[in-house]
């Protein structure tokens, strides 16, 4: 098995465990919602080898380069260059560095958390989505023990 499906395999395992403590303790009803919560707790798990040549890489790259190509068409350069900046960051770095830190864990996610105060017309966002993403996060670096739970 390649490394990105054992990250999905314990996103997977990670995101049932946090629904089913909702359901346990806090009475939570799943709605249509929790896809959503799954897809961002995947893209959550697969992140930190974004700093290496991955599937994770090709994926979120890909996806940047989609974004970026429409700012530039839109005559958004600004933003257009905000997002190459900081699609730059994790691969100046070594694999397995700052990307996989507990510190970074709390931090890539933040923008999640940041977007329904600066654009609350999308309706999106906050901390229903930024667990979801904390958790997929926490479950790569406990697969690559960069968190030590066992
Ligand atoms: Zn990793």
């Amino acid at each position: 098995m390649s490394l990105y499906k054992g990250h999905l395999a314990g996103g997977f395992v990670a995101f049932f465990l946090y629904i089913l403590i909702l359901i346990l303790f806090f009475s939570f009803s799943p709605k249509a919602d929790v896809l959503i919560w799954f897809g961002v707790c995947m893209l959550g798990a697969l992140w930190p080898d974004v700093d290496t040549n991955s599937m994770a890489q090709r994926l979120f790259y890909g996806t940047f380069l989609v974004i970026d190509s429409f700012l530039i068409l839109t005559g958004k350069y600004k933003e257009a260059s905000l997002l190459g900046f900081f699609a730059l960051l994790p691969i100046v770095g070594k694999h397995r560095g700052w990307t996989h830190t507990l510190l970074a864990a709390f931090i890539i996610p933040s923008p999640l958390l940041i977007l329904p105060l600066i654009k609350p017309e999308l309706n999106t966002g906050g901390l229903e989505l930024y667990v979801p993403a904390l958790i997929g996060y926490l479950s790569h670096l406990v697969l690559d023990r960069e968190l030590r739970l066992y």
